[in-house]
């Protein structure tokens, strides 16, 4: 039987967002650039929610042709979020996907079949890891092996964590098809990305007087493809009617 989870509201990992000492700006993988520590992972169309002040980028892709720093995601300057009053959310009904998200415990959802992970370490709320394998029925961790569909996994998680399964899956989905994107832009000759090799003290200097544009913008600009259509109404009531059916 699946237990849904229930947060308890104890703000704890409001006030830490990012457990990454000593972080160093660069790339965090070949291509993929963090002038700044990653935490809140926060969508560009988001940004407005949090003070000014605070709001960072943290996740690029870097456009060496135009010297062009393109946005996939944002984050605050603080591990504690400077919306968090009295340990409660100050603008919960409006608090970023990020936020709904925890701690639902999966990669992608086109990659189910390779794990979950867990945060009973830090989530309250949150069940050890091996009472949510047995209660997933999935006998390992890091290479979950499941005698079932990848689709009933991804109902039973729904059935746990509810829309906040649905986001953590739309925002893997959205990098995904911008990282597509940027690599066919980039072999028709329209942009050049920054990629790992290249000096990172120079870079970070490149992208700090660069121009500044975000992803979703771009990808719509050079394609006509609306990205944020994929979180509307519309299209996470479609989901919800397949995971329900
Ligand atoms: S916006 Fe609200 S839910 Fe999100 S980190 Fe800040 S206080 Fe927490
Ligand atoms: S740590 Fe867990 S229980 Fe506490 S606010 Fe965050 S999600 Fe809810």
């Amino acid at each position: 039987m699946i237990e849904k989870f229930e947060c308890t509201r104890c703000g704890w990992c409001c006030k830490n967002l990012s457990n990454v000492k000593d972080f160093k700006p660069g790339f965090t993988n070949s291509y993929l650039i963090a002038p700044n520590k990653p935490n809140l992972f926060i969508l560009p169309w988001e940004k407005q929610i949090f003070p000014k002040e605070n709001v960072v980028i943290t996740k690029i892709f870097f456009d060496l042709n135009n010297n062009l720093s393109i946005v996939l995601y944002y984050g605050l300057n603080t591990d504690c979020c400077p919306l968090i009053k009295d340990n409660s959310c100050s603008v919960h009904d409006n608090r970023a996907l990020h936020c709904i998200i925890y701690p639902c415990p999966i990669g992608d959802f086109e990659s189910l079949s390779r794990g979950i992970y867990g945060s009973h370490e830090v989530c309250e709320a949150e069940l050890p890891i091996n009472k949510l394998l047995e209660m997933f029925e999935i006998k390992d961790m890091g290479n979950s092996k499941f005698n079932y569909k990848p689709s009933v996994l991804a109902k039973k998680l729904y059935e746990r964590y509810g829309v906040s399964f649905i986001y953590k899956t739309l925002m893997e989905m959205r990098v995904k098809k911008i990282t597509e994107i940027m690599f066919k832009l980039e072999s028709r000759g329209i942009i050049k990305l920054a990629r790992k090799g290249i000096d990172v003290g120079q870079l970070m200097s490149q992208i700090k007087n660069s121009k500044k544009v975000d992803a979703d913008d771009f990808i719509k600009e050079k394609t006509g493809i609306d990205l944020r259509e994929m979180f509307s109404e519309k299209s996470i009531e479609a989901i919800k009617k397949v995971l329900e059916s």
